[in-house]
């Protein structure tokens, strides 16, 4: 619904969202002025129509984007909800409460309980929008609730057309350990990848839930397939492509993929490292290379003073503490491997694909 009427000729809820979406996308000084335009038509409009749940909530999201006080954008929702909701049809009653359970979500902290509730009112009155069903899939998904977060991705991906909600449909049967199911999907989706159109997460993904099926052969033919896939890294990191090749025991692309892309060095893929070099009978490589990670931890320990931090001495101590610890980790990880005989575990975490969820979120929902 919108009111383009003859009082408020300039408001036109669908031309406002294609107007900020081509305006967000370039500096915030540039778009600031027509965001703060729209941001006094939306108010017009809604002086007149106090139950227009689209304006309402385009309004919300535009005094977000103008990075106004949490506080400020949340009780614009929350005020039409309240006044509006035992009057409001179905299909608008959800629209605000996923937009509202958004912003909980998002943007508020300890309001989880408030997420469900919202959620569930609007999955309760049919809500016709995927949005509200991926709301609360996240909400247990973080949870941890993984079982209740499942049917959830599943309407979502129903739902909607997009890849991505089959993705995260797949990556929650995985952790409900319907591997099987996981892999057919994500095999659905990474056809596309074979044309180098569907980005490159969706086959990692494959590869890793095969690796920890125990199909080492798939796995270790989609880990080399992504080293040689032009701009695969765009999607993938090497860190995390070097993960699956210590999966399936490939140590020497391994080590070359930690060898290209200098990382900050964390225990875990030292470890990782320093047995693969262990395995491909480089231990005297190993042992160089905690010998300089080890020499650099220290000298930059030994550097550093509270003027390096602005004369902020808790900031240097903790700095100091920091690295000490890393110290102490990576020389654990190279005695677990060299002298405990300790094989590192592989534990590789395959993230959700994150989505904005905004029912006519002008930056991300055309
Ligand atoms: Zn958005």
């Amino acid at each position: 619904m919108t009111h383009a009427t003859a009082e408020n000729p300039d408001v036109n809820i669908d031309d406002i969202i294609t107007a900020l979406h081509v305006a967000v996308r370039g500096e915030y000084a540039t778009y600031a002025p027509v965001l703060k335009k729209h941001e006094r038509a939306l108010h017009r409009l809604i002086k007149a129509h106090p139950d227009d749940v689209r304006a309402v909530s385009l309004l919300a999201m535009v005094k977000c984007e103008l990075r106004k006080n949490t506080r400020t954008y949340v009780r614009c929702l929350e005020k039409t909800f309240n006044d509006c909701k035992d009057t409001l049809s179905d299909g608008d009653y959800a629209l605000l409460a996923t937009n509202l359970s958004y912003f909980y979500a998002e943007e508020c902290s300890g309001k989880e309980k408030r997420v469900a509730e919202l959620s569930e009112s609007a999955i309760r009155r049919g809500s016709p929008y995927w949005e509200t069903y991926h709301a609360l899939a996240l909400r247990y998904y973080r949870a941890q609730d993984f079982s209740r977060a499942l049917p959830l991705f599943r309407r979502t991906a129903e739902l909607s057309a997009l890849p991505r909600h089959r993705y995260n449909y797949a990556v929650c049967l995985q952790k409900c350990g319907f591997a099987a199911d996981s892999i057919a999907i994500l095999r659905t989706l990474s056809t596309r990848f074979a044309e180098h159109e569907y980005d490159a997460k969706a086959y990692y993904a494959l590869g890793v839930f095969c690796a920890q099926s125990g199909d080492t052969d798939t796995a270790r033919g989609i880990a080399y397939d992504l080293t040689r896939v032009e701009n695969a890294e765009s999607y993938v990191d090497f860190d995390e492509l070097a993960e699956l090749m210590y999966a399936v025991g490939e140590y020497e692309q391994c080590v070359k993929l930690y060898d290209s892309d200098r990382l900050y060095e964390t225990a875990d893929w030292m470890s990782h490292y320093l047995y693969s070099l262990k395995s491909i009978g480089n231990a005297q490589r190993a042992a160089q290379k905690i010998a300089d990670s080890e020499r650099d931890i220290r000298l930059a320990i030994d550097d550093k003073t509270p003027d390096d931090f602005g004369g902020d001495e808790k900031a240097c101590a903790d700095y100091i503490e920091r690295e000490s610890t890393q110290l102490s980790e990576l020389r654990r990880a190279y005695d677990d491997v060299f002298t405990r005989n300790i094989t590192p575990k592989h534990e590789i975490e395959i993230p959700l694909l994150c989505v904005c969820y905004y029912i006519g979120c002008p930056r991300h929902s055309q």
